[in-house]
């Protein structure tokens, strides 16, 4: 299931969006003896405005549409119907308001047109998120069943259809509907039963909205302080009375935050989804190149890397080294002391090896059982046999603690050096190998040097 609905974190989100709604209703309250003040009407404020909101709803819609093609919980189809019901509202709402495009508006649309798109978008919007609740059965997300292909045209297809017809019926009918405004006032609207359910709509969306944000889950959190940005939107349009007033120019501002809220939530999970890829990306490299026993590096790990060293070598002419490390007596230490202080000895004497090592290209790997292959990059016999020497030596110091009792083990090497790079891998690997044989046939706990 989406993070979106996840217990977790849910505390945080809570008091991060009642923070942010004090924040808004602070500043409400210090407008509301100014809200009636005119202010300029400001020619290109409307169209900034539809704009921002075409784009801000538009793209939480997509996003969640994108959320629920991918989980098919009907919730984000939902909330995503919300938003697009509004799209047609707002463009034809920008189209046919008085003095945008034309004095009267465009489309043949009557003088009480745009507030009566106000009134249908403004009651529309809460009134589907209400809807919204019964995707879920206490707390329970429901997914779509069958062709998922029909919700999603389903999902965006009949709120663009039922917006549209809202908004094209209050522009070409509206001598049905009755007057709200005269002007620029729309004081009649206040004292309008429309008023009162557009409110009282909101105000049952967002306590609707709050006690599911209850539940857990940061979505219906966050949907919380969009609709109360909205009910903020329609309280100071309507104490407003009129347009290009503060109280109306303010409510536009809360409107297009209100409408950033959910794209900004979507956002961050999007961003959040990228970090937890990346993260399991990173644990997958490790597990497909790693030794879990020991975190050397694989035998698949050595194959490939041995093969590019290799290349980078004889292209360069340069000498690399191989090691070959094995644990004398080991079957011995597995029998006398068990398995589980034979898995330790083993990642005792990974550490060391690992510790031992000092460029950056040197590494490490698990080549099976109790044997360690070390590739010296660039590292020529000299090198390589004191770096052979002190592992030997660092392993004979070695002490495994296995009840409280210090043991030790020593280790066989055979040492192979290419002064080219100009030999196969596997040759390489032989010939380490046959050095290795020579340690352990002469007495063990020694370094022997292959003659290539
Ligand atoms: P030598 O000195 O000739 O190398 O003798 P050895 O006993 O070390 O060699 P041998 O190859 O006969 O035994 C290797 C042992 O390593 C046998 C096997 O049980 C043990 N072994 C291999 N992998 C692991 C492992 O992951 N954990 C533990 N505890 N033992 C392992
Ligand atoms: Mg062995
Ligand atoms: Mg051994």
């Amino acid at each position: 299931m989406s993070t979106l609905f996840n217990e977790q974190h849910t505390k945080h989100h809570q008091l991060a969006a009642l923070i942010i709604a004090s924040v808004l209703l602070v500043i409400a309250l210090c407008l509301a003896p100014f809200l009636h003040v005119v202010l300029p009407e400001v020619k290109p404020f409307l169209p900034i405005y539809a704009t921002c909101m075409v784009l801000l709803e538009g793209l939480t819609a997509y996003l969640l549409l994108s959320h629920f093609i991918a989980n098919r919980l009907l919730y984000f189809g939902a909330v995503a119907a919300a938003y697009l019901f509004m799209l047609p509202l707002v463009i034809i709402q920008l189209m046919v308001f008085p003095g945008v495009f034309s004095p009267s508006g465009l489309l043949n649309a009557g003088t009480q047109s745009a507030v009566w798109i106000w009134v249908f978008w403004h009651g529309g919007f809460p009134a589907i998120i209400l809807l919204t609740l019964l995707t879920e059965r206490r707390g329970v997300q429901l997914q779509a069943a069958g062709n998922n292909l029909l919700w999603v045209w389903g999902f965006l297809l009949v709120p663009l259809a039922l917006g549209l017809v809202f908004a094209l019926f209050a522009t070409w009918h509206s001598d049905l509907l009755p007057t709200l405004i005269d002007a620029n006032n729309y004081q009649q609207l206040l004292h309008s039963p429309y008023a009162i359910i557009v409110w009282l709509v909101n105000i049952l969306a967002l306590l609707c909205l709050i006690r599911r944000s209850q539940v857990g889950g940061i979505m219906p959190v966050w949907l919380s302080l969009a609709l109360f940005a909205s009910l903020l939107d329609v309280t100071l349009t309507l104490l407003a009375g009129q347009r290009y007033s503060v109280g109306w120019y303010a409510a536009r501002v809360s409107s297009t935050f209100s409408a950033t809220i959910i794209l900004g939530v979507l956002l961050w999970e999007m961003n959040r989804l990228y970090r937890d890829v990346q993260k399991d990306n990173v644990q997958l490299y490790q597990l497909t190149m790693l030794d879990a026993l020991t975190g050397c590096f694989n035998r698949r790990y050595l194959d490939k890397r041995l093969s590019q060293e290799l290349a980078i070598a004889a292209r360069q002419q340069n000498c690399l080294a191989l090691l070959i490390l094995d644990v004398d007596y080991f079957k011995r230490f597995n029998d006398t002391y068990g398995h589980l202080a034979g898995d330790q000895c083993l990642q005792q004497v990974a550490s060391v090896m690992r510790d031992t090592l000092q460029r950056p290209a040197d590494f490490v790997a698990r080549y099976g059982g109790e044997e360690f292959v070390i590739v010296l990059p660039d590292t020529d016999v000299t090198g390589a046999m004191q770096v052979a020497e002190r592992i030997r030596q660092l392993v004979q110091q070695m002490s495994i603690s296995i009840d409280n009792t210090a043991v030790h083990v020593t280790a066989s090497l055979g040492v192979a050096v290419s002064d080219d790079g100009h030999i196969l891998a596997a040759d390489l690997i032989q010939q380490a190998d046959l050095a290795l044989y020579q340690a352990k046939a002469q007495g063990r706990n020694q370094v022997q040097l292959a003659i290539l």
